[in-house]
């Protein structure tokens, strides 16, 4: 049986004339829909932002961080139903679920903490004249987020943009839209003012398109694909009005002969096995100097084999993908390393038995991969680790910083020159060393380098995004 799942505009339920059903990944099995907003609902909700934000806006800091505060409390308090929801909507293993629901409660906290302590500053000019900075938020912001962290990504951009003191409108993807609509139902039961976060659901084209061509919006912040990242660039641009672009990757692990390896390959497995690699910052690339090359592919390809793979409720090591289509993406990337690699373990889709009409794709390894063809260069959004190796740490850099992508980069040495040497020439928005993500890291800055995208969200950091600077001039 499906659920029909409204959207939330203004704290109310709304329904709109289509629907987008929702699909479960690890059975194929369609369990929920929810509206195809348009331009009418869209109008709505960026009205009731307004309506909300002007009140916000001069709403004391500490009754907005204690919002914030009671909107984490709850999430907590919820952890297991959304970590359960957001482990169906997306196939992502259950540990996994719980743990962005964890992360998101820790996203508004943090934000919460962050307000209380931000400010703007004097400016020291002349004797006639006392010169102040001060922050303002844009009014109302749009918010545009991918499927695989839908919980964590909403978190990251609109307990940052309620904290600054905006309305918001968020655009979850359609095909995991739940837990933002029940997160959005969380916040109105914490007290926060009606219409500060409203939820329009739908497809890109529709909602998505809508939202944000709306003339209300002052600041989208997107998580997607650079393509989409585009043409979202390129309506901004129109209404010159600023974005945050948080966009694909093709992260490299790169490993030095004097690594410790012991060390490294479980945080390699797990870079690109989290979420099926399905992560934009998924350690997606591995470059490895030739001397070890040998016993690291060994290495990595036993643990890919001993992969557990099931469905995301059972808690596997490795879920599904997230659809049809996307899986078959990913099989003709597994055909062409076929053909121009070596394919070492996995290549092939997984079906019938414990699988039944789920999205299972093997992890897969493809050494002896061309840097510059499409294996080296595309983001491929699957379990695919693909490889080449390098002679010495000139090549290694030319190869990290060679491809239009630029999120992240894990460098594995024990010397402690090549760290530094890596970190400071990697061009990448963050670079790991003997590490790999920090463990979610909701403290550290993080955005794109290149068409990875631009602007930060995460960290103090992520707060002036959705914030405008004042200069305020008094002659004495
Ligand atoms: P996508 O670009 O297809 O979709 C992202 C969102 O944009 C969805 O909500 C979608 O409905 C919406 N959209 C699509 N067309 C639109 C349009 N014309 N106008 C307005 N909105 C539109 O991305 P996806 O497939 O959901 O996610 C995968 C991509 O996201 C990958 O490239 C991944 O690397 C990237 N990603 C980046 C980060 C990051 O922080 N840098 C995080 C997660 C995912």
């Amino acid at each position: 049986m499906t659920s029909s799942h409204p959207a939330l505009i203004a704290g109310e339920p709304v329904q709109a004339s289509g629907q987008v059903d929702i699909q479960d990944p690890s059975t194929g099995e369609i369990f929920a829909s929810t509206p195809d907003c348009g331009p009418a609902e869209v109008d709505v909700a960026v009205a009731a932002a307004q309506q909300a934000g002007r009140a916000w806006r001069l709403t004391a800091v500490a009754e907005r961080a204690a919002a914030l505060r009671r909107i984490g409390q709850l999430v907590l308090d919820h952890q297991d139903e959304l970590g359960r929801l957001e482990s169906r909507q997306t196939g992502k293993p259950l540990a996994q679920g719980l743990r962005d629901a964890e992360l998101t409660a820790r996203y508004f906290d943090f934000y919460a903490s962050a307000i209380e302590t931000f400010s703007g500053s004097t400016v020291p000019l002349n004797a006639s004249n006392l010169i102040y900075t001060s922050w303002e938020p844009h009014g109302v912001t749009g918010h545009i987020t991918p499927w695989n962290y839908p919980m964590q990504i909403l978190a990251r951009s609109i307990a940052p943009a309620l904290a600054m003191g905006n309305g918001t409108v968020l655009k979850p993807a359609e095909e995991a839209p739940l837990t933002a609509l029940r997160l959005a139902g969380l916040a109105v039961e914490a007290g926060l003012p009606t219409g500060l976060f409203n939820v329009v659901t739908g497809l890109g084209e529709s909602a998505g398109a809508a939202l944000t061509r709306h003339p209300g919006i002052g600041h989208i912040s997107f998580t997607g694909s650079v393509e989409v990242g585009r043409i979202i660039s390129t309506a901004a641009a129109q209404r010159v009005i600023p974005v945050t672009m948080e966009l694909g990757g093709k992260s490299p692990n790169i490993v030095f002969a004097d690594a410790d390896l012991d060390r490294a390959v479980p945080v390699i497995v797990n870079s690109i096995l989290q979420m099926a690699g399905q992560t934009c910052s998924a350690g997606s690339r591995l470059l490895v100097q030739e001397q070890i090359h040998d016993e690291v592919i060994d290495r990595i390809a036993k643990a890919f084999a001993a992969t557990e793979i099931g469905p995301a409720l059972e808690d596997p090591q490795l879920g599904p993908l997230i659809s049809g289509p996307q899986r078959e993406r990913v099989l003709s990337y597994l055909e062409q390393g076929r053909s121009s690699g070596t394919v070492v373990t996995g290549g092939e889709a997984l079906n019938g038995g414990r699988y039944g009409d789920g999205y299972f794709v093997q992890p897969t390894l493809i050494d002896d991969v061309d840097p510059a063809g499409p294996l080296g260069q595309d983001e491929i959004f699957g379990p695919v680790l693909v490889a080449s190796t390098f002679k010495d740490l000139d090549e290694a850099l030319a190869l990290a910083n060679g491809t239009d992508y630029g999120l992240v980069a894990g460098v594995w040495t024990t010397h402690v020159g090549t760290a530094h040497r890596m970190v400071r020439d990697v061009m990448a928005g963050q670079v790991f060393v003997n590490t790999y993500g920090a463990s979610g890291g909701v403290e550290l800055p993080f955005g794109g380098f290149k068409q990875s995208g631009h602007g930060r969200e995460k960290g103090a950091e992520g707060l002036r995004g959705f914030g405008q600077l004042k200069t305020g001039v008094i002659a004495l």
